[in-house]
């Protein structure tokens, strides 16, 4: 007979994958919360699925704050690749074990026209990770956890092994300082700090991030730099938020400026020059 997988053993093999976050939630949070549209309950994508088992890969700070750039795009490639082959993995273990599961990918619409055209992914790994305890929905619409605030990207597996739901966190993480929405190139976020989320114009987000695209140098991912929430920030050293906002007319007087050198190397080299980027004397 075989053996009943404990949820330790799953965290375990999930961080052998690379995992840095794991968190797992039972299917029946979808209806006790009431958030996300019925369709989109795990439910609807595999009758029998009892537990969603969230991961999460952080992406580095200093390479999302040089953002657009190539650096950042293939970051965001290897973090993709590997939330795939993670979700696969864990899922084949269980399968082996007896415990029937499947991996949903972590984006899960095609392409962007896809997306510009439904305005919605199959399922939403940010809501599973809500539920799953690893952090709190953002006014900016992402998921926020205390280690890495937006800086992480979210796969699920879906098993029909029922498994304790991990904690969800309770205080709030996002503190609604509107930094997102100031940054925003595309103006998509509108609202203020009385709504809970903010509104989301998707179809402008989207076309910025074509525009980065054709460029190289996607994703744009300012909202998620801009962020203060996040032990990441510590770690990296970069507390100060202003030097994100002060960047253009900085540079407008000086295109060398130092503090921004290391970002201005970053983006020359790889990928195609943008109309944002400073000027050559
Ligand atoms: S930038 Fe501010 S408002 Fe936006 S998600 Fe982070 S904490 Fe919330
Ligand atoms: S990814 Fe860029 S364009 Fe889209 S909402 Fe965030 S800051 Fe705005």
């Amino acid at each position: 007979m075989q053996k009943r997988l404990t949820k330790a053993e799953i965290v375990e093999k999930a961080q052998a994958l690379g995992s840095e976050l794991v968190g797992f939630a039972p299917v029946g949070r979808w209806e006790e919360f009431g958030e996300v549209p019925t369709e989109f309950h795990p439910r609807n994508i595999w009758p029998l699925v009892q537990t969603v088992i969230v991961m999460a890969v952080p992406v580095w700070l200093p390479i999302v704050e040089a953002a657009p750039s190539e650096l950042g795009r293939e970051h965001y490639l290897t973090t993709n690749e590997l939330l795939d082959v993670m979700a696969y993995r864990l899922a084949a273990f269980l399968n082996h074990h007896g415990h029937a599961a499947i991996n949903l990918p972590r984006d899960g619409y095609g392409e962007a026209g896809v997306l510009a055209e439904k305005q919605v992914a199959l399922f939403s790994h940010v809501w599973a990770g809500y539920y799953a305890g690893l952090g709190q929905v953002g006014w900016n619409h992402t998921l926020l956890s205390k280690e890495y605030g937006p800086r992480q990207r979210l796969v699920s597996v879906f098993t029909t092994l029922k498994l304790e739901g991990d904690p969800m966190i309770a205080v709030d993480l996002c503190s609604k300082c509107l930094l997102c929405q100031k940054i925003c190139p595309s103006h998509a976020f509108s609202g203020d700090h009385s709504m809970k989320y903010a509104r989301m114009d998707k179809l402008a987000c989207m076309s910025q991030a074509k525009k980065f695209r054709a460029a190289f140098r996607n994703p744009c991912g300012f909202c998620i730099k801009v962020c203060p929430v996040g032990e990441d920030r510590k770690l990296f050293q970069s507390t100060n938020l202003k030097k994100y906002f002060d960047e253009a007319a900085v540079l407008a007087k000086d295109p060398a400026a130092e503090e921004y050198r290391s970002w201005l190397h970053i983006r020359k080299y790889g990928g195609y020059p943008l109309p944002e980027d400073p000027k050559k004397e």
